[in-house]
């Protein structure tokens, strides 16, 4: 049985760092609605103009559309879902088809921090490494050290804009996680933290999820 486990979190609780980590670790097949939204935003496409200008603005993107991206990207391989479902309907739409959710990890930061974290937040537009100036700082200001390619502030970081998507979370998001608290499947993890930290937070507690899925079905622990 293939794992399903869902990373939340407000806008620079550090979802998306944490979510590679882990997905690297366990090899987990990385799904992050907002990247792939990101690399649609770049096309010159009716599409591309639309969903660009919704990311700008710190909105959400239509559910259907979002669901369709997430959905056609499910296979058999234990999958991460980092920024999806964000919304109750699309928390619902999983449980209508039937795509089991095995563990919700919330990362919890208070708001002040993350207010300042989107100030320091650069990523390189070429291959995604995200970076914080306190947090993890690049060996060299401004140039990304997996590619060398020069980093970017993202244009939802901007002050009125993330004060913005974080309403947008507690009105539509935090929803969710009352959702998925009813079925009993979160765990919060204190996001405040060092990366490496939080991290080995996470890492434990996907371990644990391991464990049982392997438990149950009678093979040994996997232990990496
Ligand atoms: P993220 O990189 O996860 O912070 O997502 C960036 C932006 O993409 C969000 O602020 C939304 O505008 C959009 N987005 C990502 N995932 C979803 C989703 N599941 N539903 C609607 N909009 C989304």
């Amino acid at each position: 049985m293939a794992l399903h486990l869902i990373l939340m979190g407000p806008p620079q609780a550090g979802k998306g760092t944490q979510a590679k980590l882990l997905a690297a670790r366990f090899g987990l097949t990385h799904l992050a609605t907002g990247d792939l939204l990101r690399t649609i935003s770049q096309a010159d496409t009716p599409l591309g103009h639309r969903v660009g200008d919704l990311l700008q603005r710190g909105e959400y993107v239509p559910d259907e559309l979002v669901t369709q991206l997430v959905v056609e990207r499910m296979d058999d391989h234990d999958i991460l879902l980092d920024g999806y479902p964000r919304t109750v309907t699309q928390a619902e739409t999983l449980e209508q088809r039937a795509i089991p959710i095995h563990r919700v990890f919330v990362l919890d930061v208070p708001e002040q921090e993350l207010i300042d974290r989107a100030q320091e937040r650069v990523f390189c537009p070429n291959c995604g490494a995200v970076y914080g100036s306190r947090t993890n700082p690049p060996r060299e200001p401004g140039i990304c050290d997996v590619c060398g390619h020069g980093l970017a502030h993202r244009v939802d970081d901007a002050p009125k804009t993330v004060r913005h998507r974080l309403k947008v979370y507690q009105q539509r998001s935090e929803p969710v996680v009352h959702f998925f608290e009813a079925r009993g499947l979160v765990q919060h993890i204190d996001g405040a933290g060092p990366v490496g930290d939080v991290a080995a937070a996470l890492a434990a507690a996907t371990a644990a999820v391991f464990a049982a899925r392997n438990g149950h079905q009678g093979r040994p622990t996997d232990d990496r």
